[in-house]
């Protein structure tokens, strides 16, 4: 008879391997199950927006349709496709952020001027929608940021504060300092978000009442993507809310040179 003298571990290392593997078996099952719902929800966002097109596109071809008529389908055909490309652009970059292929291309910048550029370029659509569009901006607060990146999220926080507010309402966009961080609030005075409901906006694809938040034209991967891009660069994200009476996000930046800006 051969005996092979196989080494045996201490139990305490044994248990402790147990449980690591348990523990990647349980996060790998969570990482396909998540990835599976995932993919699911985004067959399911798609599909309707393509139904659309290829239904009213299959009308379309019909030779008998008034003009009017087909001015009416291709407008619908418009918009649905213009929501397939929001939606697919969306999903690009989640994707990208996932795989940890988004580069920052970071430098010292002031934001003051970025935010103040930022908003000048929207009021187009406050002026369409009767909205003021307000800021009160401290000037020389530099940050690490990739500018293209920052823009993005001030755009994607400033858009669904228009979206939700109501007529006439106000948006005011504010930049601070407070202890060594630039801090910058997008406060609305909108439908606001309830308690139950205000912990999942970070969710991607998650909307408040799905009906009422796709009139506005969301994909809920916004938050989502504005939150990813807000720890890149190093910085938090918070969100407070109060159902029918506003909501206010509030985002704190490492400031680049804490100390020069401290004293100035
Ligand atoms: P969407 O593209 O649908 O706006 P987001 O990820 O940007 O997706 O936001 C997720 C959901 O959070 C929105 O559908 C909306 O219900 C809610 N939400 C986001 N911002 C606001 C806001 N400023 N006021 C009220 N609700 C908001």
């Amino acid at each position: 008879n051969y005996h092979v003298r196989v080494p045996i571990k201490g139990q305490d290392e044994v248990a402790a391997l147990g449980r690591q593997m348990n523990l990647l078996a349980e996060s790998l099952l969570y990482y396909q199950s998540s990835r599976k719902e995932f993919l699911t929800h985004v067959a399911h966002e798609l599909r309707t927006p393509l139904t659309y097109v290829k239904g009213y596109a299959a009308l379309l071809r019909r030779a008998d349709l008034p003009a009017e008529d087909a001015r009416r389908l291709m407008g619908i055909i418009y918009d649905q496709s213009d929501w397939l490309e929001c939606l697919v652009e969306d999903l690009i970059v989640l994707s990208r952020l996932d795989e940890g292929k988004f580069a920052l291309s970071k430098q010292r910048v002031d934001i003051a001027p970025v935010i103040h550029k930022t908003l000048e370029e929207m009021e187009p659509f406050t002026a369409e929608w009767g909205i003021r569009l307000e800021r009160n901006l401290v000037p020389s607060v530099r940050i690490q940021a990739d500018v293209n990146r920052f823009r993005q999220i001030i755009m994607n926080l400033v858009d669904n504060a228009l979206r939700y507010s109501k007529p006439q309402g106000k948006v005011l966009v504010e930049l601070f300092r407070q202890r060594g961080e630039a801090v910058i609030k997008v406060i609305d005075e909108g439908i606001g978000i309830s308690e139950v409901e205000v912990n999942r906006i970070w969710e991607r694809f998650y909307r408040v009442e799905k009906s009422r938040s796709r009139k506005h034209g969301g994909t809920g991967l916004g938050l989502p993507i504005v939150k990813h891009l807000v720890e890149l660069h190093g910085g938090s994200i918070e969100v407070e809310s109060q159902l029918g009476r506003g909501t206010t996000f509030v985002m704190r930046f490492p400031l680049a040179d804490a100390e020069e800006e401290c004293a100035s």
